[in-house]
């Protein structure tokens, strides 16, 4: 750390709003420092087409859309580092010390905007077969299984948007989900009961991801929760969307968290700590939308605007 520099504000995470923060706070001149963390645009870059955030129509990909966030809050002054939060520490002159992986940065205001990371099921063979069958992500992974059978966990939005794009690929998808009823919205729901190569499995959870060390996944033990009875599927990869954790280990004991480990705030992004907002997916168990995330790193640096001038 350069000990002599202590930026205005310094915003954690580098997707919808971490950079919507640096886009309005280096509009309001704090030259602010986005540490974007490793994966530069976060959840939403890794989505093949977002097609409810407003002003595009015809949908837009989720990884264009962040690199042009990214690039309208530079423009107006913000830089960014992709160095990853490993600690926070309040001084006791009131400045807020940020340990990276690469350096340690000084800062009188901050806006923690480090998003989710997706939930395991953690089961035997998850951790395992992970890059190798077992995948997070349709958009980053689903070009390995072409006409390859797999199956896709959860009843969410995410698992019936993700395996509809993984049709693109796959030869057929079955939707393992453990009740009889899905989560997800009724467009989605619809799509997902029209496509000809998604089928569902219902009451059913996945209990083993099964395979070998050279070709990765090749089977899974899924089991009716209903009947208890237990069955072994032959496919080449199980795709996870049973929800997300909150990035926030390393701020805890910093500020106020619920028992998920979400940010607890107020209604002007403010959290437990003066002077430490928080906006996105760390402090929104509900909305989790690239437009809510976007709006409530716009509030934050606003208000932080207004923390650092006293007001
Ligand atoms: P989610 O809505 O929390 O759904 C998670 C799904 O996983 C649920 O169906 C849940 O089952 C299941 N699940 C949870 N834990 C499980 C476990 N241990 N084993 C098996 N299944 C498990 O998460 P999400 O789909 O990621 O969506 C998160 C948020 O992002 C939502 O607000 C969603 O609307 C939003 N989103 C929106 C879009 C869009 O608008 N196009 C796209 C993606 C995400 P139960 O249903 O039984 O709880």
């Amino acid at each position: 750390m350069t000990e002599n520099v202590t930026e205005k504000i310094i915003i954690l995470g580098g997707g919808p709003a971490g950079f919507t923060a640096g886009l309005y706070a280096a509009r309001a001149e704090l030259n602010p420092l986005i540490l974007t963390g490793m994966a530069e645009g976060g959840q939403a870059s890794q989505t093949h087409q977002i097609e409810n955030y407003p002003g595009f129509p015809a949908g837009v990909n989720g990884f264009e859309l962040m690199m042009a966030f990214k690039d309208q809050a530079e423009r107006f002054g913000a830089r960014s580092v992709s160095d990853v939060a490993q600690e926070v520490v309040i001084r006791e002159n009131g400045l807020f010390e940020v340990l990276g992986y690469s350096d340690k940065y000084l800062c009188r205001s901050l806006v923690v905007a480090t998003g989710a990371s997706p939930r395991l099921l953690n089961v035997p063979g998850e951790r395992e077969f992970t890059g190798r069958g077992v995948s997070y992500c349709g958009t980053c992974d689903g070009w390995f299984f072409r006409d390859k059978e797999i199956v896709v966990v959860g009843g969410g939005d995410s698992a019936l948007e993700e395996a509809l794009f993984l049709t693109r690929f796959a030869s057929s998808i079955q939707i393992v989900h453990r009740r009889d009823t899905l989560r997800a919205s009724k467009i989605l729901q619809t799509r997902a009961k029209e496509n000809p190569k998604i089928s569902f499995i219902w009451n059913s959870v996945v209990e083993e991801i099964r395979g070998d060390d050279g070709q990765g996944v090749n089977a899974v033990v899924l089991r009716n929760i209903l009947t208890g009875d237990c069955t072994v599927r032959n496919v080449s990869g199980v795709f996870i969307f049973i929800g997300h954790k909150p990035n926030t280990d390393f701020l805890r004991g910093v500020v106020d968290m619920d028992e998920r480990g979400y940010i607890e705030i107020d209604r002007f992004m403010q959290t437990s700590v003066p002077g430490i907002f928080a906006a996105g997916e760390v402090a929104d168990p509900i909305y989790r939308q690239v437009i809510t995330s976007a709006g409530m790193g716009a509030s934050a640096a606003m208000q932080a605007v207004r923390y650092l001038a006293g007001g």
